[in-house]
C-alpha cells in the first residue's frame, strides 16, 4: 500500500473522459487500496481515480462514519431526485470550496473490485459525496458547477457553528 501524489488543477488528466475497467485483477485491487491510503493521508472523503493519474473509471467514498468504504467501478446514475445546496471542496483544488447544487438522493450501479454488480442509495452529504466523484470520472470539475465560491474564513466560521 502506498500513498499517491495527488493531481491538482490545471492538468489534463482532469479533463479526460476515463476508460471502462474490464479487468479486475491484482493491480485494479493494490489501486483502490493506495487510493484509499491516499484519500485518508490527504484528509479527504472521497477519490478518484484520474486524481492519481489513472484515466479509468474508479472512484471511492469514504465519509469517515465507521461505514465500509464504497468502492465504485464502472458507475452508472441510475436515479436522482431532491436537490439540495452545499458548499463543497476537491483534493485537487486545495483552498478551493463553492455552494453546489446537486440531488439529495441518488441511485448508482457500479461494480465491486471483483466486478460484481451492485446497487447503492444515498442520500444528502454522500449523494453528493458519490456524485461529486463520478463527475471526475467523466472529466467534470466541481468548478464548473459553483454558484458560488466561499472564502477559507467563512468556511472555518461555518465549521464553528455546527
Ligand atoms: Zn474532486
Amino acid at each position: 500500500m502506498a500513498i499517491l501524489p495527488v493531481i491538482t488543477h490545471p492538468n489534463e488528466l482532469l479533463t479526460t473522459k476515463c476508460k471502462e475497467v474490464k479487468v479486475f485483477d491484482e493491480k485494479l485491487a493494490s489501486l483502490l487500496d493506495d487510493m484509499y491510503d491516499t484519500m485518508i493521508a490527504s484528509d479527504g472523503i472521497g477519490l478518484a481515480a484520474p486524481q492519481v493519474g489513472e484515466t479509468i473509471q474508479v472512484a471511492i467514498v469514504d465519509l469517515g462514519e465507521g461505514q465500509e468504504v464504497i468502492e465504485m467501478i464502472n458507475p452508472e446514475v441510475v436515479e436522482i431526485s431532491g436537490s439540495e445546496i452545499e458548499i463543497e471542496g476537491c483534493l485537487s483544488f486545495p483552498d478551493i470550496y463553492g455552494e453546489v447544487e446537486r440531488p439529495f438522493y441518488v441511485k448508482v450501479e457500479a461494480q465491486d473490485r471483483d466486478g460484481a454488480l451492485y446497487e447503492l442509495e444515498a442520500e444528502d452529504y454522500e449523494a453528493r459525496a458519490i456524485l461529486h466523484e463520478i463527475d471526475h470520472l467523466h472529466g467534470v470539475l466541481f468548478t464548473s458547477k459553483i454558484i458560488r465560491y466561499v472564502d477559507l474564513e467563512e468556511l472555518e466560521n461555518e465549521e464553528d457553528e455546527s
